[in-house]
């Protein structure tokens, strides 16, 4: 057995193996350690290997699924070998001591996932392949729950967003690969080809070429590759849903990086989860899928006008339609999850029930178009949507016909195909229904004869059909003429078998089993049907969840008085009364009211200073725009009373290092990584939020780099950006930085104490109130009093040597430095050109480096 175990694990490689022996999966070795510990249960051993005790332990296969959903949570692969032939079978083929044959039948890894019990309704399950080939890097992904599958392609710099933004809980590159994610999954590297890869897609999509599809590059064909080969292998060669690629051009989406997701709080909140997230903020959806949609809308908001007026055209209606929102939205609450369930079923793990969903869904779905089409003031998106709403109509007649109308998630008992649709099956079902009232006759006719009333027909798995009375009767049935057979004594009861029984017991045996495989068959054939218009179903699927994204957005709109954003092709934001719906939610929550503030950004004054006391709500205010662009390009109304967004090619969200203190590298490091990042990639068409950078490090190093960070912007980015700091200094800027401008959040004393009024204003911040603030934190008075003396004397030493600035007065201007700067490298260049290099000796180079050096 250990040499068959060993054989599997080695196919199984870096995956759990749960190795099938009677009503137990057992884990070995390091498997069974793993699996103990992120379980919880008992490790055990079992045997001797290499003169060792083989740690072991175990789950039951009856509710292996809860234990597998926790593994794959963990971050486990799992491996599952069953039995694939019954004992009988392998004591027939090798002897009464042959071993039963086992093999592995599925792979279970997060990002293939088709189970309902495994899968979070709500959320998208992506698996991604990524490579390089020729300094492109491919990605493909796809999410086999609903079989949308995407191909992009990006340069190395930008791999990093492109793969925040599809958030993968599985993803998949070539082995050695040095450019490789670290929690990459390392598959051979040629599995990664893009000949194969274009091969495969049009077996699979039966077509000649994929020009039909979209331009698909090399990388991205590479990558599809990757993904179908290790989709190939997981499956064990059968592959799941997959729906034609579809190509992702760069610079269609609103380009976010991982820390800019994770600081606006996206899909997840900080603390993790969907609670607090901008996400849960605006989902209104009444379905899983649309919820779904949602969240990708959210995490790729587009940078095309017509499109994303588009979508907002069919919120607007939707929003204006209160009546025809409500009805739609009740229809849509009702529906079942059409593309999981199809999912599953080309996965080859579909059930009848998913059969059924299939059924109901598509239905709905053309009652939904034929509601829809009596409106003639239909917007464009929805005219475009409705036609895949329908199409179904013989493939819904005749699952119709064909299924019970709720269909068990169990095949095992039958009872799915409804009466009438096969005249066989239910000639089988009378003549078993026949004998079980046959058998029911008997009892009462064996009550007579034998005078015990307490006499029953019962059944079990393990004798079948028997008559049983209680122990004191049992003598009465054992007389040798008396018609009964003796089968079993229990503690209380006798049981005993009976000619007419057994022939009535075969009758429903013989019929039920028959009734089995023919309700098998039709099975079969409903599934074949389903698979083979898979494409046109996940269709329908994805144009009821758009409608719901849609009818949900206009919900939360109509809820919160949201308003539609004006879209524009310009480099400007003006929003006036704008609110952060996370913030707001929370304050509302305790009865507080959020107050709104306006923001103006255009190319004559892109970059606002905004100073004030902590708490005074600058983050606040920074992400609630940095939100309100997001929403508006995703095409949603977003909280103001009124919006203008200049459509954004990239937004960067920074949080000054001393917020994520819970961070692995020293955080600082961390701040200045993220904000080199935005310095080489912010464009003028950029959007940028920058709060308290330069805070975790000393003062004087702080506000050296804020400042330094501030200018670039300013001067060489030229990105919209909202900058919050505490450094007063900092407002001198305005003083040289013609497009910026200074504001602070308002914040009173009022007899001694602070009062934080949320309110944006113009002009520098007067004071820092930080020992206000400390009060307000219940900081003891005779510290503040000691904090308020040494403050004292740090501003009588300001005022008398100019503080921290002095000395900023004979700061060349930001673009001066950076002539002077390139005049060196200038004059350097010169030098070079002119020296004859071939005339030089080997002694007289060297020395002109050193010189070179000390010039420098
Ligand atoms: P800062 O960045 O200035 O330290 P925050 O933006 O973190 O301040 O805001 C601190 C708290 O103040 C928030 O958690 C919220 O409760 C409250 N707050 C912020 N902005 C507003 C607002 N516009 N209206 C009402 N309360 C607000």
């Amino acid at each position: 057995m250990m040499a068959q175990y060993l054989a599997l694990k080695a196919e199984a490689e870096d995956c759990l193996l749960f190795y099938r022996m009677g009503d137990f999966f057992e884990l070995f070795f390091d498997d069974a350690r793993t699996a103990a510990q992120v379980l919880d249960i008992a490790l055990t051993s079992r045997g001797e290997h290499a003169g060792a005790p083989i740690p072991m332990c175990g789950v039951p296969v009856h509710s292996a699924e809860s234990y597998l959903a926790r593994l794959i949570k963990a971050g486990c692969r799992v491996a599952i070998a069953e039995q694939v032939e019954t004992p009988e079978e392998a004591k027939k083929r090798g002897g009464s001591k042959a071993l039963v044959a086992r093999d592995i039948v599925r792979f279970v890894t997060a990002g293939t996932l088709t189970e309902e019990a495994l899968l979070e309704p709500r959320r998208a399950n992506v698996l991604a392949a990524v490579c390089e080939v020729r300094g492109q890097v491919g990605i493909a992904a796809c999410d086999i729950s609903t079989g949308r599958m995407e191909l992009e392609e990006c340069t190395p710099e930008r791999m990093g967003a492109a793969l925040a933004r599809l958030g993968a809980s599985e993803l998949v590159c070539p082995d050695g690969w040095e450019a490789a994610p670290l929690d990459g999954i390392a598959r051979p590297l040629r599995e990664f080809q893009s000949d194969g890869g274009q091969e495969r897609l049009c077996l699979i999509h039966g077509v000649a070429t994929l020009d039909g599809f979209g331009a698909f590059s090399r990388a991205m064909l590479a990558a599809a590759s990757g993904l179908i080969a290790y989709l190939d292998h997981v499956g064990r060669g059968r592959l799941p849903l997959l729906l034609p690629p579809v190509a992702r051009s760069t610079g269609a989406h609103l380009a976010m990086d991982e820390a800019t997701r994770t600081s606006l709080e996206i899909l997840e909140a900080s603390g993790g989860g969907r609670r607090g997230s901008l996400c849960e903020a605006v989902d209104r959806c009444v379905t899983g899928a649309g919820a779904r949609q949602l969240a990708e809308d959210l995490s790729a908001p587009l940078t095309d006008v017509a499109m994303i007026s588009a979508r907002l055209d069919l919120v607007q209606w939707l929003h204006d339609e209160v009546m025809l929102r409500g009805d739609l939205r009740a229809v849509l609450r009702a529906l079942p999850d059409v593309g999981r369930a199809l999912g599953r079923i080309v996965a080859g793990r579909g059930s009848p029930r998913d059969l059924g969903q299939l059924r109901d869904g598509l239905s709905e779905a053309r009652r939904m178009r034929d509601y829809l089409l009596r409106r003639e003031d239909r917007p464009g998106l929805l005219d475009a949507l409705l036609p895949h709403l329908g199409g179904h109509g013989a493939l819904v007649d005749h699952f119709s016909r064909a299924l019970v109308p709720s269909p068990p998630t169990e095949r095992a008992q039958g009872g799915y195909i409804a009466a009438g649709y096969d005249h066989g099956l239910d000639a089988l079902r009378e003549t078993a229904g026949n004998a079980r009232r046959a058998i029911a006759a008997l009892e009462a006719k064996y009550r007579d004869e034998t005078g015990v009333a307490a006499l029953k027909i019962r059944h079990n798995g393990v004798l079948g059909y028997f008559i049983e009375v209680p122990a004191k009767h049992g003598d009465r049935l054992m007389a040798p003429d008396s018609g009964f057979t003796h089968r079993q004594t229990m503690a209380g009861a006798v049981r005993f078998n009976a000619l007419a029984l057994h022939e009535e017991a075969s009758r429903i045996g013989e019929a039920g089993g028959h009734a089995l495989a023919a309700e098998e068959a039709h099975f079969e054939q409903l599934v074949a049907e389903a698979v083979a218009s898979a494409g046109a179903i996940a269709g329908t699927a994805a144009a009821l969840a758009r409608i719901d994204v849609a009818a949900g957005l206009a919900e939360r709109a109509a809820e919160g008085l949201w308003c539609r954003p004006e879209v524009v092709d310009e480099a400007r934001i003006a929003v006036t009364g704008g609110r952060h719906p996370v913030v707001e939610a929370a304050l509302s929550a305790k009865g507080e009211r959020f107050v709104a503030n306006d923001c103006a950004l255009a190319p004559e004054d892109r970059l606002w200073l905004i100073g004030g006391p902590n708490m005074g709500g600058k983050s606040t205010f920074l992400r609630q725009n940095a939100l309100i662009v997001l929403l508006a390009q995703a095409g949603s109304f977003v909280p103001a009373e009124r919006a203008t967004v200049g459509l954004v090619d990239r937004l960067f969200s920074r949080v000054g290092a001393s917020d994520n203190l819970a961070r692995g590298r020293s955080t600082f490091m961390v701040e200045m990584v993220e904000t080199a990042a935005i310095l080489s990639q912010a464009t003028d068409r950029s959007f940028v939020i920058l709060d308290e950078v330069g805070r975790g490090t000393s003062t004087y190093d702080g506000l050296a780099l804020a400042w330094a960070v501030a200018e670039a912007v300013h001067s060489l980015n030229r990105c919209r950006c909202l900058f919050a700091t505490h450094y007063h200094e900092l407002s001198r800027l305005a003083e040289t930085c013609e497009a910026l401008s200074l504001h602070h959040v308002r914040a009173r004393e009022w007899k001694g104490d602070l009062v934080l009024l949320h309110e944006l204003a113009e002009g520098p911040a007067d004071r820092s109130y930080g020992l206000a603030v400390a009060r307000l934190a219940g900081v003891p008075a005779p510290v503040l009093a000691r904090a308020k003396a040494v403050l004292g004397k740090l501003e009588k030493g300001r005022a008398e040597t100019g503080g921290l600035a002095a000395g900023l007065g004979e700061l060349p201007l930001f673009a001066a430095a950076l002539q002077a700067e390139e005049a060196e490298g200038d004059a350097l260049r010169e030098r070079l050109a002119g020296l004859d290099l071939d005339a030089l000796t080997p002694r007289a180079a060297l020395d002109l480096l050193y010189e070179l050096k000390r010039e420098a």
